[in-house]
């Protein structure tokens, strides 16, 4: 067993249980507390830290509306890959969560919204058919109660370990996102630090507005394959949010702490009457 104090910091870029933490982009000490308050932005330069999807849920929602559903799905091995469930039990265990996304709804400021937050620590918020799924499930929920969906995403792609399966993934989510959209009902999609491959190749980029948190990594294969494969240096703010928001990408760079106000303001006004 963990003890709860370490569970609830665990994910944090190098939060841990210590008292004093080191920025990794700027190498500057923060009392944790300090953190807290600043809402895991670091006070000296703007990093943002990484959250775990309760720390996201607690920023986002109304209090204690979150609920979630589709909580106890948890992966097969469908390749029969050799280690895979142990590697899944150990991110079980390291993350307390069932998977690399937690789906639900919630109120913000009294309006209904269908939520998903993946979780970058659990196993590099790969996607598997389990994430594949309660994206899905989310979508649907809707496109089926007419309710605005908003999406945080964090990934390192798909799930290598499923093979074919981890791939079917983009599909399934893009064409959950069709439905949705077939409702008229707004999908929001904020993409935080770092959101690529398949994640990035499916229903990140479908959102109708899609937020980024500044700084955030966003892209799909990293610079040195890119580089190697066309032959030519890249910029050097290649593939952050500044950079994919200049070529269109990304329709706004919002700070966590304007995130909460942001995402009401699109509820409201993306709000049917009657819905
Ligand atoms: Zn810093």
């Amino acid at each position: 067993m963990r003890d709860s104090k370490k569970e609830h910091y665990a994910s944090f870029d190098d939060v841990d249980t210590k008292k004093i933490v080191t920025c990794p982009s700027c190498s500057s000490s923060i009392h944790r507390k300090r953190l807290e308050d600043e809402l895991y932005v670091c006070p000296e330069c703007g990093y943002h830290f990484k959250l775990t999807p309760a720390e996201r849920i607690a920023q986002i929602a109304d209090q204690n509306t979150f609920e979630e559903f589709a909580a106890d799905l948890t992966s097969r091995n469908p390749i029969a890959l050799k280690g895979y469930e142990a590697k899944v039990s150990q991110n079980q265990r390291d993350s307390d969560l069932k998977d690399a996304v937690v789906v639900g709804t919630c109120t913000i400021d009294g309006q209904e919204t269908v939520m998903g937050i993946m979780s970058f620590q659990f196993m590099g918020g790969s996607m598997g058919s389990v994430v594949g799924e309660k994206i899905t499930q989310a979508l649907l929920q809707g496109a089926d109660t007419n309710t605005p969906v908003i999406l945080f995403t964090a990934s390192g792609g798909a799930r290598m370990q499923e093979g074919i399966f981890s791939l079917m993934q983009m599909a399934k989510t893009a064409s959950a996102a069709a439905l949705l959209e077939a409702t008229a009902t707004p999908l929001f999609i904020v993409l935080t630090h770092p959101t690529t491959g398949g994640v990035t190749a499916s229903f990140a980029m479908l959102g109708d507005v899609i937020i980024a948190e500044p700084r955030a990594l966003i892209g799909f294969a990293g610079p040195r394959v890119i580089e190697g494969t066309i032959g030519q240096q890249l910029p050097k703010d290649f593939q952050t949010a500044e950079f994919q928001q200049k070529r269109g990408f990304v329709d706004a760079i919002v700070h966590r702490k304007e995130l909460r106000r942001t995402l009401s303001f699109l509820l409201s006004a993306h709000a049917k009457r009657g819905r």
